[in-house]
């Protein structure tokens, strides 16, 4: 089900409810207008305009796809766990539309009703930099955790990607992940892991080699956060579509295929992390590939 509401003439936050549990998104960006080929590699605006039902909530008349930025808040009763906080502030990032940014993040996510002291968990799909920002903020030139009361969770294979990889002009390891480890506030788990209460992590790798997704389960229904096994939903009908930062091709695409079968017989409330607009609704089989149908 999902609940809109207007918070002080700003945007309107987009709740959904899973059982006794809420889902809140808090949206850092979202930009529309992008040319596809800027994100899946070979793909051009006329493949896309190939599925006119994107527009226009994910793609305009021209084939450009829009794409969002979000944190999803998983209230259950006793526990508040953030997934992927963002890009952040003021951070030093090899992409011009990340760097050194001042998003109005903290005062929606205030709007939204959370403040960051009442954060229990903070869950990593997976590092890249547009999942870790806000776990820090610099205070005095030193990066600081924002959640200080949280545990903030990360696969092995995550942090060593996210360690060896690093684009150069950019150290997210170093201002994103490093503080979390040294302020005490880090726990390493595995791919699979179940979190008690009705969430749990499943290993999605391709997009990086210990990606996660997270699974809520609550009164008999089921949501699935995707974080960046799939990114826009026209890869729904083309699961072949590979994004530019997907580390392995072919098991991304995998992943891919193994998550839309289970999420369309299981008919769960699926939240693309990167779906702009209506980023949560049902996945539909249609031959052997999927169609996304956003709920209203
Ligand atoms: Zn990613
Ligand atoms: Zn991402």
């Amino acid at each position: 089900m999902t609940i809109s509401e207007q918070v002080s003439g700003e945007a309107t936050i987009q709740r959904w409810t899973v059982g006794d549990t809420t889902i809140t998104s808090v949206v850092e960006a979202e930009t529309a207008h992008i040319p596809p080929e800027f994100f899946f590699t070979g793909v051009d605006a006329a493949a896309v305009r190939e599925q006119p039902d994107l527009v226009p909530d994910f793609a305009d008349a021209d084939g450009n796809i829009t794409l969002r930025v979000q944190a999803l808040v998983v209230d259950q009763p006793g526990r508040r766990v953030l997934v992927d906080p963002c890009v952040g502030n003021g951070k030093q990032r090899a992409l011009p539309f990340w760097h050194e940014q001042a998003w109005p993040f903290m005062e929606r996510f205030a709007d939204a009703g959370f403040d960051a002291a009442s954060i229990d968990v903070v869950v990593h799909t997976h590092l890249h930099a547009d999942h870790v920002g806000w776990d820090t903020h610099v205070v005095d030139g030193t990066w600081v955790p924002t959640f200080t009361g949280a545990r903030h969770l990360y696969t092995a294979a995550e942090i060593e990607h996210c360690r060896s990889n690093a684009m150069p002009g950019e150290d997210v390891y170093g201002d994103s992940v490093g503080p979390i480890v040294d302020a005490g506030l880090a726990d390493i788990v595995d791919g699979n892991t179940d979190l008690g209460d009705g969430l749990r992590l499943e290993a999605t790798p391709g997009h990086t080699p210990g990606h996660v997704s997270l699974w809520v389960e609550s009164g008999g229904e089921a949501a699935l956060i995707t974080g960046d096994f799939v990114h826009h939903p026209a890869q729904l009908a083309r699961p072949t579509w590979a994004e530019v930062g997907d580390d392995d091709v072919a098991l991304a695409e995998e992943t891919r295929r193994r998550m839309f079968a289970r999420a369309a017989e299981q008919e769960v409330l699926f939240i693309g992390t990167h779906f702009p607009t209506r980023p949560a609704g049902r996945v539909v089989a249609d031959g052997d590939a999927w169609t996304f149908v956003p709920e209203p």
